[in-house]
């Protein structure tokens, strides 16, 4: 999400974080939003046609107005997801240039998913010790109230982990097979990340 947001800024591009689309959802209380806060606040996945369906709305949607481009931001986490994209960019005619796996140690990302805070209003994201805001529990963009996500309390990152384990992670062989894959030190600073990124 981070990254996403400065490639966006530099390049002109369209994020499209389907966590995003599901909180909004959620936020809505349209009935995707309602059946995938069931799943995301246990840290789980939504199940694949829910969430296909959701991305291919919004592709279809929006597909005149993305300026330079979009970056899927955590979508496909499944092969299956994966497979539906290909289908998508076929009828859509669209085409995926890259895959980025940012590679982190999940020591590390338990205690960036852990410190993170997530403003209420306009979504930006902070961390308690990485990047705290300039007053506590308030949003240096908007001023809007910070709050902790409840997929990001410990116990659902524990299950979000090993979801990332049985479900995601074979995305990367996948995509390696393919020749799309670039891998990503993420273990760096926010700006050694961006710069390899770039
Ligand atoms: P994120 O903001 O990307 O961390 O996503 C928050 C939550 O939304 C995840 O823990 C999942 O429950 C759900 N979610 C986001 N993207 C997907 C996806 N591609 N497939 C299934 N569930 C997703």
């Amino acid at each position: 999400g981070t990254q996403a947001a400065k490639l966006v800024k530099e390049f002109g591009l369209t994020q499209i974080s389907t966590g995003d689309l599901f909180r909004k959802a959620h936020r809505e209380q349209t009935s995707i939003g309602v059946i995938s806060d069931y799943f995301s606040k246990f840290g789980r996945l939504v199940p694949d046609d829910f969430t296909n369906e959701m991305v291919y709305d919004y592709l279809k949607e929006n597909m005149n107005n993305f300026g330079n481009g979009f970056i899927l931001d955590g979508y496909p986490r499944t092969i299956l997801q994966a497979r539906e994209l290909e289908y998508f960019e076929e009828s859509l005619g669209f085409k995926i240039d890259a895959v980025i796996n940012l590679d982190v140690d999940f020591d590390v990302l338990k205690k960036r998913l852990s410190g993170r805070r997530t403003c209420k209003n306009c979504g930006a994201t902070f961390h308690i010790m990485y990047k705290p805001p300039k007053v506590e529990g308030v949003c240096d963009n908007c001023g809007g109230e910070l709050y902790q996500r409840e997929d990001e309390t410990e116990a659902a990152v524990k299950v979000r982990l090993s979801t990332y384990e049985g479900q995601t992670r074979p995305l990367i062989d996948y995509y390696k097979m393919k020749g799309m894959l670039t891998n990503i030190n993420g273990d760096q600073s926010m700006d050694d990340v961006y710069s390899d990124i770039k």
